[in-house]
């Protein structure tokens, strides 16, 4: 039983022994207890009830408990929780693949299950790396990306993060060197200048011979500013990477699933990649599996090199709970409704964020898709902002000068408004 003695007590243990994502242990930010979620809602031990603002990271896209994926967890677990993928297949693995193929941009016909983002990225670099080599190009084995791009936090898909903001001093002397465009300056809405491309090109130009890819966000970069771009600079750098002989790898891990009010990213600039990350709210927030999706011209050049394998196999590949549940949140995706959801969402927020431009603590608002973002003048102080949040009856978490939201899509119109009023009003605090 939940006492405030225990409760406290679990706080306690936790700080001292438990690591969080991006803290320390010696002076550990303060966390929330929370003992169960339903809908858009987090339930804090004390009863206290958050309107989820993050959707878990972007993850949680049908909400909570959601009672088609409970069902589906429990009907796969009653058959088999897992099993090797070594030799071996099984139905939830299959009927997933077969409905993330149906879905995804038409040239990518095979997947890599993998356990999760990062990883799905690391893959995505391994068979960028092997289709060169197979091919007789082990020269081109660097990365082309842009500047505040986040990608993971394992080490290849570090080495491809903002070199300023993804600590890359940190881990001089060890990561990759790889090679960074400026990340570009127009926004969806602004009017299309082809300059904005210049430096994307010259890098191609003088580094064709040794890149093996390019890899970006699609329209969004998320954990690494969130900022939104122009579709031409997406569907300008496919044009780039075919002339300049480079595959492109797309990661849609934080866009993919109607995010953006397109099912994926790059659906915005009417282009496919030759390989495509997906995760996050690929098991609608249930749990961690991501996906590697590639055209079978990758697949078979891969397959027919030296090698002749892909040198990658996670001991929890295509786990079939994860596989079932994401097979049932895919589901539930084309069904439809996402879209009207995501619309409305967007439009609110447009409407609701608009007035907090005119603070003198705040330096923008911008809102694309189902996600809203306040970037302030200064930086935000997490602890405070999240004691503030809370107190309001959200859950957003800060990081650096930006307040944001992603909610899930089937928050409603209430739902939203608290979310926003909360974060004007710490904007009018501030
Ligand atoms: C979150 C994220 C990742 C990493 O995924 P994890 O599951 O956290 O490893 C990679 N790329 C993008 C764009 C992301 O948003």
């Amino acid at each position: 039983m939940l006492t405030f003695q225990s409760i406290q007590s679990d706080l306690l243990f936790d700080a001292q022994h438990i690591w969080h994502p991006y803290t320390s242990l010696t002076t550990p930010l303060p966390t929330y207890p929370v003992v169960s979620a339903a809908g858009t809602k987090l339930k804090l031990a004390c009863g206290t009830e958050l309107v989820d603002g993050m959707a878990s990271w972007w993850s949680a896209i049908h909400g909570y408990n959601h009672p088609r994926l409970n069902q589906a967890l429990a009907d796969q677990a009653s058959q088999m929780s897992h099993v090797m993928f070594g030799g071996i297949s099984h139905p939830p693995a299959v009927h997933l693949a077969r409905k993330l193929l149906a879905m995804a941009p038409e040239p990518l016909e095979t997947v890599f299950f993998a356990d999760s983002g990062s990883i799905a990225v690391e893959v995505a670099i391994k068979m960028a790396l092997q289709f060169q080599a197979s091919r007789g190009l082990p020269a081109k084995s660097k990365l082309l990306t842009i500047r505040q791009g986040y990608h993971g936090d394992t080490f290849a898909a570090m080495a491809v993060c903002d070199p300023v903001n993804g600590m890359h001093g940190l881990f001089q002397g060890v990561l990759p060197q790889h090679l960074f465009a400026p990340a570009p300056e127009l926004t969806p809405n602004d009017e299309w200048d082809n300059s904005e491309l210049d430096a994307m090109q010259q890098l191609l130009e003088q580094h064709a011979n040794s890149i093996a890819a390019i890899i970006l966000e699609p329209m969004v970069q998320g954990a690494g500013g969130m900022r939104f771009y122009h579709k031409n600079y997406l569907a300008g750098v496919r044009r780039l990477a075919d002339e300049y002989d480079v595959l492109l790898i797309a990661d849609e891990i934080a866009t993919g699933f109607g995010r953006t009010g397109e099912l994926f990213a790059c659906n915005h600039a009417g282009i496919s990649p030759d390989i495509m990350c997906v995760g996050k709210a690929l098991t609608g927030g249930y749990m961690t599996l991501a996906a590697t999706l590639a055209t079978r011209h990758v697949a078979t050049t891969i397959s027919n090199g030296e090698a002749g394998v892909l040198m990658h196999g996670p001991t929890f590949m295509a786990n079939p709970l994860a596989c079932a549940v994401a097979y049932e949140s895919l589901s539930l995706i084309e069904e439809g409704s996402w879209r009207a959801d995501v619309a409305r969402i967007e439009q609110q927020l447009i409407n609701e964020l608009a007035p907090c431009r005119a603070y003198n603590s705040v330096a923008d608002v911008r809102v694309f898709g189902a996600i809203g973002v306040i970037e302030m003048v200064a930086s935000v102080d997490v602890a405070k902002a999240q004691a503030f949040f809370v107190a309001q009856g959200v859950w957003i978490r800060p990081f650096g000068k930006l307040i944001y939201i992603m909610p899930p899509y089937i928050c409603n119109q209430d739902d939203i408004k608290q979310l926003t009023t909360a974060m004007q009003a710490y904007c009018l605090l501030e």
